[in-house]
């Protein structure tokens, strides 16, 4: 069975559900496993309003652990890293002293615009498309670079409000950060969170996902759940989707080590 490894909690400011409801609607479901990755606490002020405070860490690990110890599927314990100006050693250090079994990096900033943020979309009316977009892939690209993230979500993010450039423009710019993804060895994921957005689209895009395939980039699999109903959301069609794609197989995780599996026949129920 599929696992949904982009599951947030409420200590995030802006989800609900502990990870024991969430934990619950997965095995309803059906999921084989889940992961948390609520956002990345960090020292700098980064995003405050959007990810638990850093003495709230420990309350974080504990809730995981009790949704593990109650439920009959695996609960793996991950985190959602940003990547922004200035992080990296912080991070790299903060990462290596906790043992996650799964660590998601994505961009959500680009300098000080939140470009994904509700209240901060009406900066895309005077922004040039095409160079929004090459500045997130360049973002992106770094922070594969880095071999910190094991995963990146929602590739293809910017297109949240519907703010897309032209094929040609999209293949110029994703190309070289899909190289470096490939290239550091780390997968991507299909993020169902998309179709509850304004884009109504699955990250990332079906261009996007073939050219990831045609890379022989690994896939896996999340919600980007950001209240329990949303655990394994529309799982049936991110599943069609990797196979209209081209993937047979999908990647699971362990202690932060990768490993491949057949792509599951079936999604969970709904
Ligand atoms: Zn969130
Ligand atoms: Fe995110
Ligand atoms: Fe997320
Ligand atoms: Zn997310």
């Amino acid at each position: 069975m599929i696992a949904d490894y982009h599951i947030h909690t409420s200590l995030c400011k802006h989800a609900e559900g502990t990870p024991v409801e969430y934990a619950k609607v997965a095995v309803a479901r059906g999921l084989s496993e889940i992961c948390f990755t609520d956002h990345a606490p960090t020292p700098h002020g980064y995003d405050p309003r959007n990810r638990m405070e850093l003495d709230q860490f420990p309350e974080y690990m504990q809730m995981v652990k009790e949704a593990r110890e109650g439920a009959p599927i695996e609960v793996l314990i991950g985190i959602e890293a940003d990547y922004y100006e200035g992080c990296d050693d912080y991070l790299s250090n903060w990462l290596e002293s906790h043992n996650f079994d799964l660590v998601i990096g994505s961009v959500h900033y680009i300098g000080g615009w939140g470009f994904d943020d509700p209240s901060q979309k009406e900066a895309w009316k005077r922004a040039d498309v095409s160079s929004v977009w090459k500045d997130y892939f360049s973002l992106v690209a770094r922070f594969a670079r880095t071999g910190l993230p094991d995963a990146i979500a929602h590739l293809d993010l910017p297109k949240k409000f519907g703010y897309i450039p032209a094929e040609n423009e999209l293949v110029d710019s994703a190309g070289p950060a899909l190289d470096a993804i490939k290239r550091a060895g780390i997968a991507i994921e299909i993020n169902t969170g998309g179709l509850r957005k304004p884009v109504k689209e699955m990250y990332p895009s079906p261009l996007l996902l073939k050219m990831a395939n045609e890379k022989e980039i690994p896939i896996c699999f999340g919600s980007d759940a950001h209240a329990p109903d949303q655990v394994g959301a529309d799982f049936d069609k991110a599943l069609c989707l990797a196979r209209e794609c081209g993937y047979t197989t999908c990647v699971r995780y362990r202690g932060r080590n990768q490993e491949t599996v057949p792509l599951p026949s079936q999604g969970p129920g709904q």
